[in-house]
């Protein structure tokens, strides 16, 4: 929010009520709802056996711990996940 107010600070007054427009219309969160989206379709994470790039929708998942604090793998290929299994096993 800090980076937000301080955009703001450097906006003019026109541009502020255009703001304040689109907010009240729902246009922002239309906004940021597409641009998050996009930052997720195009997130990489690296697998925890191998470290190799896994994007975000791809690959193999493992959901694991309490259900208020799931924890979440993701692996290239199911060796990987086969050899993170056997060793957790362990
Ligand atoms: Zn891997």
């Amino acid at each position: 929010m800090n980076k937000l107010a301080k955009l703001m600070e450097s906006m003019t007054y026109e541009d502020l009520l255009l703001l304040q427009k689109d907010f009240e219309r729902g246009n922002l969160h239309s906004i940021l709802e597409k641009r998050i989206k996009e930052r997720q379709a195009n997130r990489i994470t690296l697998c925890p056996v191998c470290s190799s790039p896994v994007k975000e929708g791809e690959g193999y998942h493992l959901q694991f711990g309490d259900p208020s604090l799931r924890k979440k793998a993701t692996f290239d290929g199911i060796d990987c996940l086969q050899y993170f299994l056997t060793k957790i096993k362990k």
